[in-house]
Protein backbone atom coordinates (compact mmCIF):
# COMPACT_ATOMS: atom_id res chain seq x y z
CA UNK A 1 0.00 0.00 0.00
CA UNK A 2 1.00 3.83 -0.60
CA UNK A 3 2.28 5.55 2.38
CA UNK A 4 0.12 8.55 2.19
CA UNK A 5 0.33 12.17 3.91
CA UNK A 6 0.75 15.67 2.72
CA UNK A 7 2.76 18.83 2.56
CA UNK A 8 2.67 20.37 5.96
CA UNK A 9 3.63 23.69 7.85
CA UNK A 10 6.48 24.26 9.70
CA UNK A 11 5.46 27.74 11.44
CA UNK A 12 6.72 27.49 14.76
CA UNK A 13 9.90 25.25 14.21
CA UNK A 14 10.14 21.91 12.16
CA UNK A 15 8.82 19.31 14.72
CA UNK A 16 5.60 21.00 14.38
CA UNK A 17 5.40 19.33 10.73
CA UNK A 18 5.58 15.96 12.46
CA UNK A 19 3.33 16.65 15.02
CA UNK A 20 0.54 18.42 12.25
CA UNK A 21 1.19 15.20 10.38
CA UNK A 22 0.25 13.19 12.90
CA UNK A 23 -2.87 14.73 13.76
CA UNK A 24 -3.63 14.61 10.29
CA UNK A 25 -3.42 10.70 9.90
CA UNK A 26 -0.40 11.15 7.60
CA UNK A 27 2.39 8.01 7.23
CA UNK A 28 4.39 10.27 4.97
CA UNK A 29 5.19 13.68 4.74
CA UNK A 30 6.43 16.80 2.89
CA UNK A 31 7.71 19.87 4.55
CA UNK A 32 10.26 23.33 3.31
CA UNK A 33 13.28 23.20 5.56
CA UNK A 34 13.27 26.65 5.28
CA UNK A 35 11.09 29.34 4.20
CA UNK A 36 10.09 28.79 0.22
CA UNK A 37 10.05 31.99 -1.10
CA UNK A 38 13.52 33.56 0.56
CA UNK A 39 17.25 32.94 0.17
CA UNK A 40 17.88 33.30 3.90
CA UNK A 41 18.04 29.99 6.13
CA UNK A 42 17.90 30.57 9.92
CA UNK A 43 20.55 27.48 10.75
CA UNK A 44 19.28 24.81 12.23
CA UNK A 45 19.47 24.48 16.13
CA UNK A 46 21.06 20.53 17.05
CA UNK A 47 17.97 19.89 19.81
CA UNK A 48 15.65 21.07 17.01
CA UNK A 49 16.91 18.45 14.66
CA UNK A 50 17.06 15.59 17.55
CA UNK A 51 13.45 16.79 18.26
CA UNK A 52 12.17 16.47 14.89
CA UNK A 53 13.95 13.11 14.20
CA UNK A 54 12.58 11.80 17.59
CA UNK A 55 8.73 12.72 16.74
CA UNK A 56 9.18 10.97 13.07
CA UNK A 57 10.35 8.16 14.48
CA UNK A 58 7.86 7.97 17.41
CA UNK A 59 4.91 8.51 15.30
CA UNK A 60 6.29 6.30 12.43
CA UNK A 61 6.03 8.89 10.02
CA UNK A 62 8.09 7.91 6.75
CA UNK A 63 9.71 9.06 4.58
CA UNK A 64 10.03 12.69 4.81
CA UNK A 65 10.90 14.67 1.93
CA UNK A 66 12.13 18.79 1.46
CA UNK A 67 10.49 20.60 -1.34
CA UNK A 68 13.47 23.23 -2.17
CA UNK A 69 12.75 26.92 -2.55
CA UNK A 70 11.22 28.13 -5.38
CA UNK A 71 13.56 30.67 -5.97
CA UNK A 72 16.17 28.55 -6.41
CA UNK A 73 17.32 27.90 -10.49
CA UNK A 74 19.90 25.80 -11.48
CA UNK A 75 18.80 27.17 -15.24
CA UNK A 76 19.63 30.35 -14.93
CA UNK A 77 21.15 32.11 -17.76
CA UNK A 78 22.67 34.75 -14.97
CA UNK A 79 25.61 33.70 -13.48
CA UNK A 80 24.95 35.19 -10.26
CA UNK A 81 21.47 33.73 -9.62
CA UNK A 82 22.78 30.34 -11.16
CA UNK A 83 26.21 30.30 -8.23
CA UNK A 84 23.23 31.68 -5.69
CA UNK A 85 21.19 29.10 -6.41
CA UNK A 86 23.57 26.10 -5.93
CA UNK A 87 24.50 27.43 -2.74
CA UNK A 88 21.09 27.47 -1.66
CA UNK A 89 20.54 23.95 -2.94
CA UNK A 90 23.82 22.67 -1.42
CA UNK A 91 22.23 24.45 2.13
CA UNK A 92 18.79 22.65 1.28
CA UNK A 93 20.59 19.25 0.73
CA UNK A 94 22.72 19.66 4.01
CA UNK A 95 19.54 20.37 6.19
CA UNK A 96 18.03 17.06 4.79
CA UNK A 97 21.02 15.15 5.71
CA UNK A 98 20.85 16.71 8.75
CA UNK A 99 17.01 15.67 9.25
CA UNK A 100 17.66 11.77 7.97
CA UNK A 101 15.02 13.18 5.00
CA UNK A 102 14.23 11.22 1.98
CA UNK A 103 15.34 13.92 -0.45
CA UNK A 104 15.33 17.28 -1.83
CA UNK A 105 12.10 18.12 -4.51
CA UNK A 106 13.21 19.95 -6.84
CA UNK A 107 11.63 21.55 -10.05
CA UNK A 108 14.81 21.60 -12.77
CA UNK A 109 14.61 25.39 -13.67
CA UNK A 110 13.45 27.87 -16.18
CA UNK A 111 15.59 28.89 -18.76
CA UNK A 112 14.33 32.37 -18.85
CA UNK A 113 16.20 34.45 -21.62
CA UNK A 114 18.39 31.45 -22.99
CA UNK A 115 16.85 28.20 -24.56
CA UNK A 116 15.64 25.34 -23.79
CA UNK A 117 18.96 23.53 -24.73
CA UNK A 118 21.32 25.48 -22.68
CA UNK A 119 18.99 25.48 -19.47
CA UNK A 120 19.08 21.45 -19.85
CA UNK A 121 22.81 21.81 -19.74
CA UNK A 122 23.27 24.36 -17.25
CA UNK A 123 20.89 22.67 -14.69
CA UNK A 124 23.03 19.17 -15.59
CA UNK A 125 26.30 21.33 -15.04
CA UNK A 126 24.43 22.75 -11.66
CA UNK A 127 24.28 19.24 -10.43
CA UNK A 128 27.62 18.14 -11.08
CA UNK A 129 29.39 20.80 -9.27
CA UNK A 130 27.20 20.22 -6.34
CA UNK A 131 27.84 16.15 -6.16
CA UNK A 132 31.13 16.29 -6.94
CA UNK A 133 32.12 17.37 -2.97
CA UNK A 134 29.00 15.05 -1.85
CA UNK A 135 30.11 11.47 -1.45
CA UNK A 136 26.82 10.51 -0.05
CA UNK A 137 23.31 11.50 1.84
CA UNK A 138 19.87 12.27 0.26
CA UNK A 139 19.39 12.35 -2.97
CA UNK A 140 17.94 15.25 -5.14
CA UNK A 141 14.44 14.57 -6.28
CA UNK A 142 13.84 16.28 -9.96
CA UNK A 143 10.19 17.35 -10.24
CA UNK A 144 8.07 16.94 -13.35
CA UNK A 145 6.57 20.43 -14.19
CA UNK A 146 3.73 21.94 -15.72
CA UNK A 147 5.67 23.34 -18.28
CA UNK A 148 4.59 26.95 -17.33
CA UNK A 149 6.44 29.84 -19.40
CA UNK A 150 10.40 28.79 -19.40
CA UNK A 151 9.95 25.85 -17.16
CA UNK A 152 12.19 23.10 -17.71
CA UNK A 153 11.06 19.71 -16.41
CA UNK A 154 7.78 19.25 -18.47
CA UNK A 155 8.55 16.46 -20.70
CA UNK A 156 10.01 13.60 -19.25
CA UNK A 157 13.25 13.89 -22.56
CA UNK A 158 14.01 16.95 -20.10
CA UNK A 159 14.53 14.55 -17.05
CA UNK A 160 16.16 12.14 -18.97
CA UNK A 161 18.78 14.83 -20.51
CA UNK A 162 19.28 15.89 -17.05
CA UNK A 163 19.44 12.55 -15.46
CA UNK A 164 21.68 10.53 -18.46
CA UNK A 165 24.40 14.08 -18.69
CA UNK A 166 25.17 14.09 -14.88
CA UNK A 167 27.87 12.48 -13.12
CA UNK A 168 26.12 11.74 -10.34
CA UNK A 169 23.34 9.84 -11.71
CA UNK A 170 23.17 7.50 -8.67
CA UNK A 171 22.18 10.36 -6.06
CA UNK A 172 19.23 11.42 -8.75
CA UNK A 173 15.85 10.44 -8.51
CA UNK A 174 12.25 12.17 -9.75
CA UNK A 175 9.09 13.22 -8.26
CA UNK A 176 6.13 13.14 -9.94
CA UNK A 177 2.73 15.07 -9.72
CA UNK A 178 -0.18 14.30 -11.06
CA UNK A 179 -1.63 18.08 -11.96
CA UNK A 180 2.06 18.58 -13.51
CA UNK A 181 1.12 15.58 -15.20
CA UNK A 182 -1.91 16.75 -16.88
CA UNK A 183 -1.18 20.23 -17.23
CA UNK A 184 1.84 19.27 -19.15
CA UNK A 185 -0.05 17.09 -21.50
CA UNK A 186 0.35 14.00 -20.15
CA UNK A 187 -3.58 12.53 -20.47
CA UNK A 188 -3.45 10.61 -17.27
CA UNK A 189 -6.92 10.78 -16.89
CA UNK A 190 -7.94 8.61 -19.80
CA UNK A 191 -6.81 4.78 -18.82
CA UNK A 192 -4.95 4.33 -22.88
CA UNK A 193 -3.54 8.15 -21.62
CA UNK A 194 -1.78 6.38 -18.12
CA UNK A 195 -0.82 3.29 -19.57
CA UNK A 196 1.26 5.66 -22.29
CA UNK A 197 2.03 8.14 -19.83
CA UNK A 198 3.82 5.26 -17.36
CA UNK A 199 5.02 3.36 -20.34
CA UNK A 200 7.06 6.01 -21.51
CA UNK A 201 8.24 7.31 -18.14
CA UNK A 202 9.93 3.60 -17.94
CA UNK A 203 11.04 3.75 -20.82
CA UNK A 204 12.92 7.14 -21.02
CA UNK A 205 13.77 7.06 -16.91
CA UNK A 206 12.96 4.06 -15.64
CA UNK A 207 10.46 3.47 -12.63
CA UNK A 208 13.22 2.81 -10.20
CA UNK A 209 13.89 6.52 -10.28
CA UNK A 210 10.92 7.27 -8.99
CA UNK A 211 10.69 7.96 -5.52
CA UNK A 212 7.93 10.39 -4.80
CA UNK A 213 4.32 11.08 -5.56
CA UNK A 214 2.50 14.65 -5.42
CA UNK A 215 -1.16 14.17 -5.25
CA UNK A 216 -3.08 17.11 -6.57
CA UNK A 217 -6.23 17.60 -8.74
CA UNK A 218 -6.01 20.16 -11.77
CA UNK A 219 -7.88 23.15 -12.21
CA UNK A 220 -7.32 23.26 -15.75
CA UNK A 221 -6.99 20.78 -18.51
CA UNK A 222 -4.83 18.59 -19.76
CA UNK A 223 -2.15 20.31 -21.86
CA UNK A 224 -3.46 24.02 -20.22
CA UNK A 225 0.41 23.92 -18.83
CA UNK A 226 -0.65 25.93 -15.84
CA UNK A 227 0.49 24.68 -12.48
CA UNK A 228 -2.85 24.98 -10.24
CA UNK A 229 -3.76 22.57 -7.74
CA UNK A 230 -7.24 21.57 -6.72
CA UNK A 231 -8.98 19.39 -4.07
CA UNK A 232 -8.70 15.42 -4.76
CA UNK A 233 -11.68 14.86 -7.28
CA UNK A 234 -12.54 18.24 -7.85
CA UNK A 235 -10.17 19.15 -10.78
CA UNK A 236 -9.53 17.07 -14.27
CA UNK A 237 -7.74 14.74 -12.62
CA UNK A 238 -10.90 12.72 -11.52
CA UNK A 239 -11.05 10.32 -8.80
CA UNK A 240 -11.29 7.64 -10.83
CA UNK A 241 -7.33 8.31 -12.05
CA UNK A 242 -6.94 8.66 -8.56
CA UNK A 243 -7.90 5.04 -7.91
CA UNK A 244 -5.79 3.94 -10.88
CA UNK A 245 -2.79 4.88 -9.38
CA UNK A 246 -3.06 3.73 -5.77
CA UNK A 247 -3.68 0.44 -7.05
CA UNK A 248 -1.09 0.02 -9.51
CA UNK A 249 1.56 -2.08 -8.32
CA UNK A 250 4.57 -0.56 -10.00
CA UNK A 251 4.02 2.46 -7.28
CA UNK A 252 2.39 0.52 -4.31
CA UNK A 253 5.65 1.19 -2.21
CA UNK A 254 6.08 4.56 -3.05
CA UNK A 255 5.35 7.61 -0.42
CA UNK A 256 2.31 10.04 -2.19
CA UNK A 257 1.60 13.29 -0.43
CA UNK A 258 -0.72 15.83 -0.84
CA UNK A 259 -0.44 19.55 -2.28
CA UNK A 260 -3.45 20.36 -2.19
CA UNK A 261 -5.15 23.92 -1.20
CA UNK A 262 -5.47 24.45 2.78
CA UNK A 263 -8.49 25.60 4.38
CA UNK A 264 -6.74 27.51 7.38
CA UNK A 265 -3.58 29.87 7.55
CA UNK A 266 -1.36 27.80 9.79
CA UNK A 267 -1.47 29.00 13.57
CA UNK A 268 2.62 28.01 14.67
CA UNK A 269 1.32 27.45 18.29
CA UNK A 270 -1.16 24.78 16.69
CA UNK A 271 -1.25 21.48 15.62
CA UNK A 272 -4.93 20.96 14.86
CA UNK A 273 -5.08 19.67 11.17
CA UNK A 274 -6.33 21.42 8.47
CA UNK A 275 -9.96 20.47 7.87
CA UNK A 276 -9.15 20.44 3.49
CA UNK A 277 -6.28 18.34 4.38
CA UNK A 278 -8.33 15.30 6.03
CA UNK A 279 -10.81 15.64 3.55
CA UNK A 280 -8.51 14.82 0.60
CA UNK A 281 -6.91 12.33 2.49
CA UNK A 282 -10.15 10.78 3.52
CA UNK A 283 -10.64 10.83 -0.36
CA UNK A 284 -7.73 8.84 -1.45
CA UNK A 285 -8.13 6.53 1.71
CA UNK A 286 -12.05 5.68 0.55
CA UNK A 287 -10.40 4.70 -2.75
CA UNK A 288 -8.01 2.60 -1.52
CA UNK A 289 -10.94 0.55 -0.20
ZN1 LIG B 1 6.96 21.29 -6.66
ZN1 LIG C 1 4.26 18.99 -6.80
Amino acid sequence: MPRLGAHMSIAGGLPRAVERGRATGCDALQIFTKSASQWRARPLPAEEIATFRARAEEFDIHPIAAHASYLINLAAPDPTLRDRSIAALTDELDRADALGLLGVVLHPGSYTTGTEADGLRLVTEAIDAIFSTRVAGTKLLLEHTAGQGTNLGHRFEHLATIIDGASARDRLGVCLDTCHLLAAGYDIALEQGYADTFDAFESLIGLDRLHLLHLNDSKFACGSRRDRHDHIGRGWVGLKTFARLLGDPRLAGLPMVLETPKDNRQNPAATTPDPADLRNLQALRDLMG
